[in-house]
């Protein structure tokens, strides 16, 4: 119950373990082009061109912030924690003049607060976070988007912790370069890096004055790769991760089957659920509001005179979660995500295993109000 790596179907696990075959064999040609594909759906961003690059999540963020900006250019980073920072150093890195609208930990900026800010400078270019894995703060994608369109700017968004979990319509909302890892949501192993470049990002790549100072995340070195694996033929850059396309075309096939608007309102009522279960026994979000809350991850602080111990105490219960990773509050809060193939029974382990740690920190706790106002809610919700 980490935000990642998570827990893998039966499915993607054995596709991942089959004999690795040719890059070029006919079959891989076909699953890798039936995955770009795919990916399309799964994204939300049919007019968009897909990207599978052997990588992590960071080579992902690597690829849109090398592509698309050259130095001079103007980028706003909407920061909401870890992540945020480091799209940040990287624009920086590629030359850009990166400035940070930066909220309180637990919050993220409003449109208008965008729109003000956006007025101040010309800026090429708004990055933001759709779920900040160090804060479980989710951010309103489609209507920063809008704003930032409205202004003429190119738009990514790190969905790297929300990506197939958390509702994100790339097309429709704007989104330029729409942006995750395979081991997140999606539901495979790591080591994949999957991005979405819209027609209008492609076209800012392609007047770009200066090459692209990264040589292993060029779009020139890409792009024809992957229009001929959805042509269904073979080409080579550099060679794919063979057994990890084989994963994530059993795993995009599993979200499709799902389809995307029950597996949005899934992710909304396992996290509603969960933290229904948390909040019954005391423990307070990291996100100001349940509004602002992920569907996808939850970060809660420590009760009163519990200290980080408990994760300790709650993964020897045998559910993993994942300590604090915002540098302002690492040591006072945890994180538990509920994302990819959770199930009902995973969020009463999870919320079961906090009781059971918290009752043996604390004489005075007594367990089981979590798990009543858990199962409350996944009872009287869909
Ligand atoms: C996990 C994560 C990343 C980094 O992904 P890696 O695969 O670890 O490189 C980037 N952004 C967000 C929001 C993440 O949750």
């Amino acid at each position: 119950m980490i935000p990642g790596p998570v827990e893998f179907s039966p499915e993607v696990l054995s596709a991942l373990g089959q004999p690795t075959t040719s890059h070029v064999s006919p079959d891989f040609m076909e699953c890798f082009g039936q995955c770009l594909q795919m990916m399309r759906q799964v994204f939300l961003a049919p007019s968009s061109q897909p990207f599978i690059v052997a990588g992590t999540g960071t080579l992902a963020m690597d690829l849109a912030a090398s592509n698309l900006v050259e130095p001079g250019d103007r980028a706003l980073v909407i920061n909401t924690g870890y992540f945020g920072d480091r799209m940040g150093d990287m624009l920086c890195r590629y030359g850009a003049e990166v400035d940070y609208l930066d909220s309180p930990v637990g919050e993220v900026a409003c449109a208008e607060r965008l729109r003000e800010a956006l007025k101040d400078k010309d800026y090429a270019l708004v990055a933001m976070t759709h779920v900040d894995t160090s804060t479980g703060v989710l951010t309103d994608v489609k209507n920063l988007s809008a704003v930032a369109k409205d202004a003429g700017c190119l738009t990514i968004v790190d969905g790297v912790c929300g990506t197939a979990g958390a509702e994100c319509r790339s097309d429709e909302w704007g989104v330029d370069v729409h942006l995750t890892a395979s081991q997140k949501a999606i539901g495979v192993p790591p080591g994949l890096a999957l991005v979405t470049v819209s027609e209008d990002a492609l076209r800012k790549f392609e007047s770009r004055a200066t090459p692209v100072p990264n040589y292993y995340a060029d779009i020139n070195n890409w792009l024809p790769i992957m229009q001929a694996y959805e042509a269904r033929k073979g080409a080579y850059f550099g060679t794919p991760a063979v057994n990890l396309v084989y994963a994530l075309n059993a795993s995009l096939r599993e979200i499709l089957d799902e389809g995307m608007e029950a597996r949005f309102a899934r992710h909304r009522r396992l996290a509603q659920a969960f933290r229904a279960g948390a909040s019954a026994i005391g423990l307070k979000m990291v996100p100001k509001t349940e509004e602002l809350a992920a569907p996808t991850l939850s970060a809660l602080y420590y009760p009163e005179g519990i200290d980080a111990s408990l994760t300790g105490h709650i993964n020897a219960s045998g559910v993993i979660v994942a300590g604090g990773l915002h540098p302002k509050i690492s040591d006072q809060y945890f994180r538990v995500g509920h994302m990819g193939v959770c199930n009902e029974s995973d969020i009463l382990a999870t919320v079961g295993a906090i009781e059971r740690a918290l009752a043996t920190m604390d004489d005075a706790f007594t367990a089981g109000a979590g798990v009543t106002a858990a199962q409350k809610a996944l009872s009287t919700s869909g």
